[in-house]
């Protein structure tokens, strides 16, 4: 499924309105060049972005590329998803061929791999980072429930202390990284920074755990809406987290954390 935007030009009505006018003997002549093409910006369908073959496939966007318009528009989502996130997830299946990493899962590549291992750690956090974003994000607002709405309230007072915890964070980060929210190894809810594409599996974490929710802090994921304006990119993505997948992840690390 295609769908065109196209601006046309407007030129050809102002012809009009003067060759209506000839009675009146209207003696100005304006010189309107008609317009050379059309201007015509092209989204695809995500559905149709496929990774090369190889170990890891991109996540399936839960949304269409226009799902969380206005917040981010769907030039923003499609450029993020389909060259982006493609990008590392064609770069890591190469990295990992003929590799003990080829068929491991990813959770094990980030925190077996040397992070002397540029390449490796740059697309393996890449293709775990975004497929993370991608998957928690949604079309209408929600607010935590269930258990991690329980262990939220219980850990950092109430939801509002976490959001303004996150954002803050979020704020501060500079230059490109991630904020993430994480089951820490004493299966506690925190918030942490990361630089580049690492993430809090990996060996130089500083809070070591696994991560639940965590946002794109790359121009990239907002240039195109926000400029220089982070702290609306981070507003517009909080109020599309898909609060119920991020519970199940929640379950799924406490049940780790038990394990140990
Ligand atoms: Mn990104």
């Amino acid at each position: 499924m295609k769908k065109n935007i196209t601006r046309f030009s407007i030129l050809a009505s102002f012809f009009l309105l003067f060759s209506c006018n000839d009675n009146n003997k209207l003696t100005e002549v304006v010189e309107v060049p008609l317009p050379t093409k059309e201007e015509k910006i092209t989204i695809g369908s995500p559905n149709d972005v496929k990774a090369d073959p190889g170990s890891f496939e991109l996540t399936k966007l839960p949304f269409t590329y226009d799902g969380l318009s206005p917040a981010l528009r769907s030039l923003t989502l499609e450029t993020h998803y389909s060259k982006h996130y493609l990008s590392y997830t064609n770069n890591l299946n190469k990295e990992i061929v003929s590799t003990e990493f080829e068929n491991m899962p990813i959770e094990d590549i980030l925190k077996k791999m040397p992070l002397s291992n540029l390449k490796l750690r740059q697309n393996a956090g890449g293709y775990y980072n975004h497929t993370l974003y991608f998957n928690i994000l949604t079309p209408k607002e929600q607010t935590p429930k269930d258990t991690l709405a329980g262990s939220i309230n219980k850990e950092f007072g109430s939801f509002n202390n976490l959001t303004n915890q996150f954002k803050g964070q979020a704020e501060k980060q500079f230059g490109s990284g991630w904020v993430w929210l994480v089951v820490d190894r004493y299966g506690k809810l925190q918030i942490t920074t990361t630089e580049d594409q690492d993430n809090p599996l990996m060996k130089n974490a500083l809070i070591p755990g696994t991560p639940i929710l965590g946002i794109d802090l790359w121009e990239h994921a907002y240039y195109l809406d926000y400029q220089n304006r982070k702290g609306s990119y981070i507003d517009a993505f909080y109020g599309h987290i898909n609060w119920e997948k991020v519970n199940e992840y929640y379950v799924e690390a406490l049940k780790k954390v038990k394990k140990v």
